[in-house]
């Protein structure tokens, strides 16, 4: 994400950054709610934040030191859950809107946690497996007093993985002793839950299928291109394949390739990237956006619709599986043009449902079997779209207006009932 942009306002240029226009959505719903001006406040502050120095051995034995982040956004509805992010665009203030996303996201499908996000600026791409793990030990050894199953829950995010997830868990474990639910997101074999990889994915899928039928549009060979192809691009591929969609274009960081008559996602899912997949033109990585197609899902990096190429887009539904990855202009100007965006705390919030069955296994020291996971995925997936939809009915706003009225109103009741103030 950009850190500070310029939006073109009725008179002037605003100087904004992400979490100021997450805040801004938290505004308008709280004012659409009639909350306490009070009450937005707290809503639009983060209860605590760490800013940490990792130093490294590069792979010439020198020193290096790294910047890492844990942002607590809200613990109102349980204890916070967030990913860690390891990319170089890592920054407080990217983490900040991150965090308060997640409290938002977590609010919406109705789970017991509240909101954080972490990681740590650095470019996962270019780190050996060895120094992967020595940054994210330290990571968890300098924030593991924040962390715990009753008081912040990590998990994957872009750049990190499940054997990332195993190693904050044994770290963990050196430090406070056996806790599986202090991280989600980990391998099957290790205290892992069937289902939760695919989660992300799965339920992006499940919701475009949602809102094409609620558009009135068919499903079956509906055209859907995706940027990203790694844990949520690909699973959104397979599984919107797998009901009936037609996959026009892929791509991710090597590259992509766009067929209108629709891609071989089974074949091209053997590959670990993009980078030699054929079957089509090859197009690049951010050409993959303006390709003519039903559905866009942008599935990698925050911020990649904007004002300079929101124009180029061509789809009639976003459905947003990369957190924030539409600027607020850019979403005002496809809704004006008729778009229907489906917001990044409803679409992807099938990752925070898995971890949040994959937390309650592991306290229940209980495994269920993945049909039982993917059940009740779709089940609480299908509440959070209904209720978003109904509210936007009722208030009369578009689906990201409505999905935060929903979470709004969740936070602020169980702050409220707390007392917190006292
Ligand atoms: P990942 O690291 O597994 O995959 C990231 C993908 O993005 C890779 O295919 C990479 O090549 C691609 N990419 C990176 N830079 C790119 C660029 N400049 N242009 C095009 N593609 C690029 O990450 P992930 O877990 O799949 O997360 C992707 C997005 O989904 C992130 O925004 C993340 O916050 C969000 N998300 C993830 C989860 C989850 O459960 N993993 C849950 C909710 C939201």
């Amino acid at each position: 994400m950009r850190s500070d942009r310029y939006r073109v306002g009725m008179e002037e240029a605003i100087l904004r950054s992400s979490f100021e226009e997450v805040n801004e959505q938290v505004a308008r719903a709280g004012e659409l709610l009639g909350l306490d001006s009070g009450i937005i406040a707290v809503l639009s502050a983060c209860e605590r934040e760490a800013v940490i120095s990792i130093p490294v051995f590069d792979d010439d034995g020198a020193i290096e030191v790294l910047s890492g982040y844990r942002v607590q956004h809200s613990s109102a509805r349980g204890p916070r859950k967030g990913g860690v992010r390891f990319h170089q665009s890592v920054n407080l203030d990217e983490t900040r809107a991150l965090a308060s996303l997640m409290t938002w996201k977590t609010a919406l499908v109705d789970v017991p946690f509240g909101g954080s996000k972490g990681g740590v600026a650095v470019d996962a791409t270019s780190l050996s497996a060895r120094r992967k793990e020595q940054i994210i030990r330290r990571w968890t050894r300098l924030l593991v007093d924040m962390l715990g199953q009753n008081r912040d829950i990590p998990a994957p995010d872009l750049g990190t993985d499940a054997q990332a997830m195993a190693w904050i868990l044994d770290e963990y474990q050196r430090l406070e002793g056996f806790q599986p639910a202090c991280v989600t997101g980990k391998p099957v074999e290790l205290f892992g839950a069937p289902g939760r990889e695919e989660a992300t994915g799965r339920g992006v899928a499940g919701i475009t299928r949602a809102a094409l039928e609620r558009g009135g549009q068919s499903v079956d060979g509906a055209r859907v291109a995706i940027q990203g192809f790694g844990n949520v691009g690909r699973n959104t591929a397979l599984t919107c394949h797998e009901l009936g969609m037609k996959i026009v274009a892929l791509a991710d960081a090597t590259g992509g390739v766009f067929n209108p008559h629709g891609l071989d996602v089974l074949e091209i899912a053997t590959q670990s990237d993009l980078l030699h997949a054929n079957g089509g033109e090859r197009i690049g990585s951010r050409e993959v956006l303006e390709m003519d197609c039903d559905v866009l899902i942008p599935a990698a990096l925050g911020e990649v619709i904007t004002d300079e190429n929101v124009d180029r887009v061509r789809c009639t539904y976003l459905v947003e599986a990369a957190n924030h990855p539409t600027t607020a202009i850019a979403d005002r100007t496809l809704r004006q043009r008729g778009v229907t965006v489906v917001p990044d705390i409803l679409a992807n919030s099938g990752g925070v449902l898995g971890s949040y069955f994959e937390w309650a296994q592991n306290i229940q020291e209980f495994r269920w079997p993945i049909e039982r996971f993917r059940r009740e995925l779709d089940a609480r997936m299908a509440i959070a779209f209904d209720i978003t939809v109904e509210t936007a009915g009722r208030y009369n706003v578009d689906l990201r207006t409505a999905a935060f009225i929903v979470a709004v109103k969740r936070v602020a009741d169980a702050f409220t009932l707390r007392g917190a103030l006292g």
